[in-house]
C-alpha cells in the first residue's frame, strides 16, 4: 500500500487475547485486498477508530441519506475528522433485507460481496440486530450505485426509523423438526404485505415482526418484537416410548427424574414403572423442556399451528417488555388462514399508529391504555387462554367472569 499507515497501538490491543477481532478484519482490508480504494477506506477507518479511542470520543454525525423512491433504509455517517481521515469521511451503512430463514446460496452471497467491493469497504455483518445484512460503509452516491446494481438482481432494502422493520424467521421445517409451521411463508407473506410500510417511515414509532417454529423460540421474537409468531401444536405431543426407554436403559432412571420430571414446569410428566413416560397433555404448557432434552422420543403434535403475542420490546420509555399471547391458538394452512393473519396484522398496526404517541412502541401503548381497550381496539374477543404469565394471570376480570365464560362456551360450540 502506497500510502501511510496510520498507527494503532491502542487497537492492536484489541488483538490479544483468544477470541477473533474485528480489528485483524479491518487490517487484512488494508493490507491484503487487491484494491487500492478499500485499503485506503480500512486505513482511514482504523486512524479514526483509534483516534477515538486516544479523545474517549466518537465522531461519526448522522444526517439525512436515502436512494429515490425510498424513505427509509439507509443509516447516515458522516465523519466529523475528515480532514485528517478523508477516505472514510461518508461511511453510511445500507440495510439489506435477508432472505426469509437466512437461506442464501454460496452464488448470491459472492455477487452480494462482488457489488459491495465494488462500490463500498467491504465491511459486512451478517446479521444486524434487525436481522438485515448490514453493509457498512459507502459513500453518498455508491449508496445508490450499491443499491440499484443489487435491487436489479432481487434485493431491497430492510427498514429503518419509524417504520415496519425487515422480518425475522427461524431455519424453521427445512432443518428443525420441532417446526409446527411454515415459517419463511409467513415471514414473506407478512413482509410483502407491508412493503409500503418498510420503506415509508410514517408510523409512532418501529414495528417488527419475528417468526419462530415452535416456543424455543431462536429468533426471540417474544422478547423482541411486537408481533411474534410462534409455532405450537394443541393436540398431544408425540411420544416414542421404545426411545424413551432406550434413554432411560442409557441414562439410567435417576438422570432422567433429574433432568426431564422434575424440570416439567408444570409437574405434567413422570416416569412409569416400566420406563415409559405418562405426559399429562392438559397440563402441559410447551416450555419444550423435555422435547429439547429427548428429541428422538418426543416430538409436536400433529394438530400444528401459531400464537401470536404482541408487545415485546427492549428498554425504551418503559423497561424491557415480554409480548402478550394476544392469539392463543390459530391455524395457518390455507390461504384464508394467511388472509387473518395479515388483517390482523393490519388491524394492529392501524390501531397503533392511530393511538400510539410519538416515539411509543406498540406494547409501550398497551400498557399505556391496558390491554382491554386494546383489544377491543383491534376486534378480538376476550378468551381465558390469553395469559400475561405462564398459568398464573388470565385477562379475564373475574367480576366479569361469568359473562365472559359463557361467551368463551358459545365461541367454542360455534366453532
Ligand atoms: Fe412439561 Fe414443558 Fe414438556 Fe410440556 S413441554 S411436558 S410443560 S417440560
Amino acid at each position: 500500500m502506497a500510502r501511510d499507515r496510520h498507527e494503532t497501538p491502542m487497537l492492536d490491543e484489541l488483538e490479544n487475547g483468544p477470541w477473533p477481532s474485528f480489528i485483524s478484519g479491518f487490517k487484512r482490508l488494508r493490507d491484503q485486498h487487491p484494491d487500492e480504494r478499500i485499503n485506503g477506506v480500512a486505513n482511514s477507518l482504523l486512524g479514526q477508530l483509534e483516534h477515538s479511542y486516544e479523545t474517549r470520543k466518537g465522531y461519526w454525525k448522522g444526517g439525512t441519506v436515502s436512494v429515490f423512491g425510498y424513505g427509509s433504509g439507509i443509516i447516515p455517517r458522516f465523519s466529523e475528522v475528515s480532514h485528517a481521515f478523508p477516505e472514510s469521511k461518508e461511511f453510511h451503512t445500507i440495510r439489506v433485507q435477508p432472505p426469509a430463514g437466512n437461506f442464501y446460496t454460496t452464488d448470491m452471497l459472492r455477487k452480494l460481496g462482488d457489488s459491495w467491493e465494488k462500490y463500498g469497504s467491504g465491511l459486512v455483518t451478517f446479521h444486524g440486530q434487525t436481522g438485515n445484512i448490514m453493509f457498512i460503509g459507502a459513500d453518498t452516491e455508491n449508496t445508490q450505485n450499491f443499491f440499484d446494481e443489487v435491487n436489479e438482481y432481487g434485493w431491497d432494502l430492510g427498514g429503518a426509523g419509524p417504520c415496519v422493520r425487515t422480518g425475522m424467521s427461524c431455519i424453521g421445517a427445512a432443518r428443525c423438526e420441532m417446526s409446527n409451521c411454515d415459517e419463511m411463508k409467513i415471514h414473506r407473506s407478512l413482509m410483502n404485505n407491508f412493503t409500503d410500510d418498510v420503506h415509508r417511515p410514517a408510523l409512532p414509532y418501529k414495528f417488527k415482526f419475528k417468526v419462530s417454529g415452535c416456543p424455543n423460540d431462536c429468533q426471540n421474537a417474544i422478547e423482541r418484537s411486537d408481533f411474534a409468531v410462534i409455532g405450537t401444536w394443541r393436540d398431544d405431543m408425540k411420544v416414542d416410548q421404545q426411545e424413551i426407554k432406550t434413554y432411560v436403559a442409557n441414562k439410567g432412571r435417576q438422570y432422567i427424574v433429574d433432568n426431564v420430571i422434575t424440570r416439567c414446569p408444570t409437574q405434567a410428566l413422570s416416569l412409569n414403572d416400566d420406563d415409559t413416560l405418562a405426559v399429562d397433555n392438559k397440563n402441559c404448557v410447551r416450555c419444550m423442556h423435555c422435547l429439547n432434552v429427548m428429541p428422538k422420543a418426543l416430538s409436536p403434535g400433529d394438530d400444528k399451528g401459531v400464537s401470536i403475542l404482541m408487545g415485546g420490546k427492549r428498554t425504551l420509555k418503559i423497561g424491557d417488555l415480554m409480548g402478550t399471547v394476544i392469539i392463543p391458538f390459530m391455524k395457518l394452512e390455507s390461504e384464508e388462514d394467511y388472509e387473518g393473519l395479515l388483517e390482523l396484522a393490519e388491524e394492529t398496526i392501524d390501531f397503533w399508529a392511530e393511538n400510539g404517541l410519538e416515539h411509543e412502541r406498540c406494547g409501550e401503548m398497551i400498557e399505556r391504555i391496558g390491554l382491554v381497550n386494546f383489544l377491543e381496539g383491534i376486534s378480538i374477543d376476550v378468551d381465558p387462554n390469553m395469559v400475561s404469565d405462564t398459568r398464573s394471570s388470565s385477562y379475564v376480570r373475574i367480576d366479569e367472569w361469568d359473562e365472559e365464560a359463557e361467551k368463551w362456551f358459545q365461541r367454542k360450540a360455534e366453532g
